[in-house]
């Protein structure tokens, strides 16, 4: 591919719903699916790069953003991914929204990765430093609406040979017990994550715990409200439970700040929240200086995304086992290639180049009709 080649003649916009194939429960609300822009940057040679930005639904906003910041890349090499990132990220608005940013820059930048990776044949772990390990370790998420339904999930996913076991509370006090009594006896001594999803103040998280502690959680993520990291750092100190940040963190400014406090054991994050893939690897840096480890976060989101964190998984020193990914939750995904199932929680490590996923353009499009219908168009 000549210089010129690699110049980004256009970026493509498509707002998807992912569809989830059952309710999914959390802390916060019920959710039927969620919302993501496909992102795909084209050069003048003719290549394309995928990726995805995390969005509402409807993704009316996502969208509007990207396309402020399409002048700054149209015309650009696709190679100078540092430059034009951080370019897009300081324009007019993106200043006061930092967090807003990251969500929807790091599938512009997700897609330049996937096309650095196509023009020179290498796939994006290599570009990002290279493997540090072959497999990647995923955790068992358990669904459910009933204490029965997670129980019994949570036993085919500790059959299924899942190391590690997650499960979101936050649901009521008596359900909380009971449903987290019922999975801990179901997996044995498999070991078991619980996520509030922010659903508790301090007092509260610090009674919850109390309450939780004999069933003996791995770690508890992210108790308390995601505005205020000295919450997390209280209830961490108060606890005796490892704590684990995700809401309460993005970008790398928050990783350092969250560890110089102390406020936590183990930083939960996604190259969307960090702010891409470089992003990401500073905000592992930091962990790692801070000696904690960093645990990849899903969010709804496809198998594009879930390729570009194995990428990263990859690559990370500072990983812990027991990472999340969520494309499995869907009804489809948008990929054909690769199989990203997880086999006793392993995911492989695979050459081809750049993300190394091939798009389902059929699925593409009834997500394309789906975002519509649900956008009520
Ligand atoms: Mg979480």
């Amino acid at each position: 591919m000549t210089e010129s080649g690699m110049r980004i003649a256009a970026i493509r916009t498509t707002p998807l719903a992912l569809a989830f194939k059952e309710p999914y429960h959390w802390a916060g609300r019920v959710d039927d699916g969620a919302g993501v822009v496909l992102v795909e940057v084209e050069t003048e040679g003719g290549l394309t790069g995928v990726g995805e930005s995390v969005a509402a639904l409807p993704a009316d906003g996502t969208l509007a953003a990207i396309r402020a910041v399409t002048p700054l890349f149209l015309g650009q090499p696709a190679h100078d991914i540092e430059r034009l990132v951080t370019a897009a990220r300081h324009l007019g608005s993106f200043n006061h929204t930092p967090w807003y940013a990251a969500l929807t820059l790091a599938g512009v930048e997700m897609a330049l990765w996937d096309l650095l990776g196509k023009a020179v044949g290498w796939p994006v772990h290599r570009l990002l430093g290279g493997a540090v390990r072959d497999e990647v370790d995923y955790f068992g998420f358990v669904q459910g609406d009933t204490t029965e339904e997670l129980a019994e999930d949570a036993r085919e996913l500790a059959a299924a040979g899942y190391a590690v076991i997650y499960m979101k509370v936050g649901r009521g006090e008596e359900a909380d017990v009971r449903n987290t009594a019922a999975v801990r006896e179901a997996i044995g001594d498999r070991r078991l994550r619980l996520d509030p999803n922010c659903a508790w103040s301090v007092a509260e998280a610090i009674h919850m715990i109390g309450r939780l502690r004999e069933f003996e959680p791995e770690w508890i993520e992210q108790p308390t409200p995601l505005e205020s990291i000295s919450a997390l750092r209280q209830v961490r100190e108060s606890v005796g439970v490892p704590i684990a940040a995700d809401q309460a963190v993005f970008t790398p400014a928050d990783v350092y700040d969250i560890c110089r406090q102390r406020a936590a054991d183990v930083i939960v994050l996604s190259p969307h929240e960090a702010g891409g893939l470089l992003a990401f690897g500073k905000a592992a840096a930091i962990v790692e200086a801070a000696g904690v480890a960093v645990c990849l976060h899903g969010q709804g989101v496809s198998g594009i995304t879930d390729a570009a964190q194995h990428q990263l998984g990859l690559r990370t020193a500072s990983l812990t086992d027991g990472n999340q990914i969520m494309h499995q939750l869907l009804v489809e995904d948008l990929i054909t290639a690769p199989d990203l199932t997880p086999a006793h929680g392993k995911l492989g490590r695979w050459e081809t180049p750049g993300l190394g996923v091939e798009l389902d353009r059929d699925a593409v499009a009834r997500a394309a009709e789906l975002h519509e219908h649900w956008a009520g168009r």
